[in-house]
C-alpha cells in the first residue's frame, strides 16, 4: 500500500492497512489477514462488525424511505427519542449526525439558558484534557492545546478547570458569575482514560443546583453500555440536565443525539436549531435496532463483566511490569499507562500481534473492544497485550 492518499486532506495519520470485511470482533485486511479489534472504530461498533440484525434493518429501510426532512413527523425518530429518554431519565431528544454536533446542540442550550437568565457574558465550565469534538465551538471546549493550535481566535465563553477537582470548580464559581453550564465527560477517553470520582460528579450536581447551571454530560464515548452501565453518569447516581450521545448509537451508521430534561428540555423552539439529515428514518431505525439488541442481550451488564475480566487479567499480567505505571478503566474502556512514550505500540500490536489498539496522550494504550466480545476474546486481547509488552526474548 502506498505511503499516503494523494487526494485526501491530511487530517488523519493513517496506518498502512485497509480492511475489506469484518465479523464481530474480527477484521480482515485486503490481503486476508485477520485482526482482533480492540478499538471498535473508537467506541463505535460496540455490537461488532457486520451485525446481521442491523444489516437487515438498514437493508429494509433503504427500500422504504431514507429521508423526508424534519418538516414532517418521523415515527422512527419519535420512537428512538422516547426509548433514549426512558433509558436515561431525560425528557426530550434532538437528533444530529455526530458527537461534535450533539455537543454543539448542548452548547446552544447553554446559550439559551444564559439568555433566559439574562446573563450577558455566559461561560461554560469545561475541563483540562477534555475532548468534545472538532467544530469551532467544540474544539474551544476541548482541553487540549494541540486541538486548538492554528485555529485561534477560539470561540469565547469557556472557563477551564482541572478534571475531578471540586475545589477548583468552587474557586472559579466564586470568581465567574457568568457561568451557566458545565460540560464534562464521566470518563475522559481521549484524555487518557481517567474516570471522574462519583463524589466529584455528585458535588458538581449540587453546585449546578445552587448556581442554576445546566449539568451537561458528554456521553459520546461513554454512553450506551461502554462503561458497564447504560450511561457513564449512572456510576455517580446523579441526574444530569443534558447528555450527548453519538458513537455507539448507530454501530457505525452516523447518528448523534442531545437529550435534555426539565427546563433544559424546553429551551429550543422552532427556528432555534435544526439539521437536514438529523433524525432521518434510516439513522433512527438503526438506533432503535441497536437498542433492541443491547436491551435483549443485556449488553451493558456484559460489558461490566467483560471489563472486570479484562482489567483483572491485565493487572495480573502487567502489575509488576517495569514500564507500566497504571492499569485502569471502567467497563470496556481501559487504559494502560506506561512510563514512556509508546505511540510505536500501535504499529507493533498490529503487525506482531494482529491486534488493533490506540494510544492516547502519548503514553497510554487504550482499549475499547466491542461490547459483544466473549470471554475467550477478552482473554485473547489480554494475552496479545501481555506479549506485546513483554521484553523481547
Ligand atoms: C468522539 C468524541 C466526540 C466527537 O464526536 P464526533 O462524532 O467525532 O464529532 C465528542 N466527545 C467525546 C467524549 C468523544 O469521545
Amino acid at each position: 500500500m502506498s505511503a499516503a492518499p494523494a487526494y485526501l486532506m491530511h487530517t488523519s495519520a493513517r496506518q498502512p492497512v485497509s480492511f475489506s470485511r469484518g465479523q464481530g470482533a474480527s477484521l480482515w485486511d485486503t490481503e486476508g489477514v485477520e485482526y482482533l479489534d480492540a478499538i471498535a472504530g473508537v467506541a463505535v461498533t460496540s455490537l461488532g462488525h457486520a451485525n446481521l440484525e442491523i444489516a437487515a434493518a438498514i437493508a429494509e429501510q433503504t427500500t422504504l424511505l431514507l429521508h423526508t426532512t424534519n418538516l414532517f413527523r418521523i415515527p422512527w425518530q419519535e420512537q428512538l427519542g422516547e426509548r433514549l429518554c426512558l433509558l436515561s431519565g431525560m425528557q426530550r431528544a434532538f437528533f444530529c449526525n455526530s458527537g461534535a454536533e450533539a455537543n454543539e446542540a448542548a452548547l446552544k442550550l447553554a446559550r439559551l439558558h444564559a439568555n433566559a437568565r439574562q446573563v450577558a457574558q455566559p461561560q461554560v465550565l469545561v475541563m483540562d484534557n477534555s475532548f468534545h469534538g472538532r467544530t469551532l465551538a467544540t474544539l474551544a471546549a476541548t482541553g487540549n492545546p494541540a486541538v486548538h493550535h492554528g485555529f485561534e481566535p477560539l470561540m469565547p465563553g469557556f472557563v477551564r478547570v482541572p478534571y475531578d477537582d471540586i475545589e477548583a470548580v468552587r474557586r472559579v464559581a466564586a470568581q465567574s458569575p457568568g457561568i451557566v453550564a458545565v460540560l464534562v465527560e464521566p470518563v475522559q477517553g481521549e484524555g487518557g482514560v481517567h474516570a471522574a470520582s462519583a463524589g466529584y460528579l455528585q458535588a458538581l450536581r449540587q453546585l449546578c443546583d445552587e448556581h442554576d447551571w445546566l449539568m451537561m454530560i458528554d456521553e459520546v464515548q461513554t454512553g450506551l453500555g461502554r462503561t458497564g452501565t447504560w450511561f457513564g453518569f449512572e456510576h455517580a447516581g446523579i441526574a444530569p440536565d443534558v447528555i450527548t450521545l453519538a458513537k455507539a448509537l448507530g454501530n457505525g451508521f452516523p447518528i448523534g443525539a442531545c437529550l435534555a430534561r426539565g427546563k433544559a428540555a424546553e429551551l429550543f423552539s422552532p427556528g432555534h436549531h435544526a439539521s437536514t439529515f438529523g433524525g432521518n428514518p434510516l439513522a433512527c431505525r438503526v438506533g432503535c435496532t441497536v437498542l433492541d439488541i443491547m436491551q435483549r442481550d443485556h449488553i451493558p451488564q456484559r460489558a461490566a463483566a467483560s471489563g472486570q475480566r479484562l482489567l483483572a487479567a491485565l493487572k495480573r499480567a502487567l502489575g509488576n511490569h517495569p514500564e507500566v505505571v497504571s492499569v485502569r478503566g471502567v467497563g470496556l474502556m481501559i487504559g494502560i499507562e506506561l512510563n514512556r512514550a509508546c505511540a510505536e505500540l500501535v504499529g507493533r500490536a498490529r503487525e506482531e500481534q494482529r491486534l488493533l489498539i490506540t494510544v492516547t496522550r502519548g503514553t497510554t494504550v487504550r482499549l475499547l473492544p466491542p461490547l459483544i466480545c466473549d470471554d475467550a476474546q477478552i482473554d485473547d486481547i489480554a494475552a496479545r497485550i501481555t506479549r506485546l509488552l513483554s521484553p523481547a526474548a
